[in-house]
């Protein structure tokens, strides 16, 4: 049965040992290790994948993409965090996994994604948690949210060629964008803060993620 409580590879013993095996990895910020102890990462997935939720590993969702790696969101989390940040627009919905590991630790969850189908598929996973301060769309990332702007800090889970400068104008003044930059050879995760007169950007680690992608399918 495929509940939030889980059983076998899907229970909360099993989510317990991910967090203990991403402690061991370096992760340090307790808010974070709570908030992945409690969103059920087997239900942003498959069924026929469940079984492997709390590896700390990439798996496929539908439409060649992936849910990303444990420790990815739980790095990706600490560091949003150390901007104390309440409103926040996500680049690439995907499963909705961090989207959801955020909105247990933020205000307010915006999340853009290109793929109709995963962003109905992840806003029925919201629904079904009881997540309401999370929100999806379909939309091309690099247009941001604009109704709902500005934000404090913008993430994207997908690789841009170059840093999508468009996007400044939905950040809050001395707001922050993190996200992967580069091809599919070599990525850094950048973070870029908005100034007056325009930004700064500061390389954080090298990464790899999948490509962003132009325009939106609906199908
Ligand atoms: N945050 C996701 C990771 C998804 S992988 C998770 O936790 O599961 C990256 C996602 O970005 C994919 O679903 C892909 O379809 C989406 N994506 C790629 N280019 C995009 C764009 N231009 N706008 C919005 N989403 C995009």
């Amino acid at each position: 049965m495929n509940s939030a409580l889980g059983i076998g590879m899907t229970s909360q013993r099993t989510r317990n040992r991910m967090i203990d095996r991403l402690r061991d990895k370096g992760i340090i910020d307790e808010r974070v290790l709570a908030a992945m102890a409690i969103v059920p990462r087997h239900l942003f997935m498959d069924e026929a994948m469940a079984h492997r939720a709390y590896e700390d590993t990439a798996l496929p969702i539908k439409h060649g993409q992936t849910i990303s790696q444990p420790w990815v969101v739980a790095k990706m989390t600490e560091i949003v965090l150390q901007y104390q940040p309440k409103k926040i627009l996500e680049i690439g919905t995907g499963s909705g996994y961090q989207a959801a590991i955020l909105g247990q630790l933020v205000d307010a969850v915006f999340s853009v994604e290109r793929i109709d189908n995963l962003t109905r598929t992840a806003r029925r996973r919201f629904v079904k948690l009881g997540y309401r301060n999370v929100r999806t769309k379909t939309g091309d990332g690099f247009d941001g949210w604009a109704n709902e702007a500005p934000y404090d800090l913008i993430i994207g889970t997908a690789a841009a060629e170059k840093i999508p400068e468009s996007l400044l104008s939905q950040l809050k003044p001395s707001g922050v964008m993190l996200l992967p930059v580069g091809d599919s050879n070599s990525q850094n995760l950048i973070k870029v803060t908005k100034t007056f007169d325009g930004y700064e950007s500061e390389i954080l680690d090298a990464v790899m993620f999948v490509p962003f992608l132009q325009g939106t399918i609906r199908k």
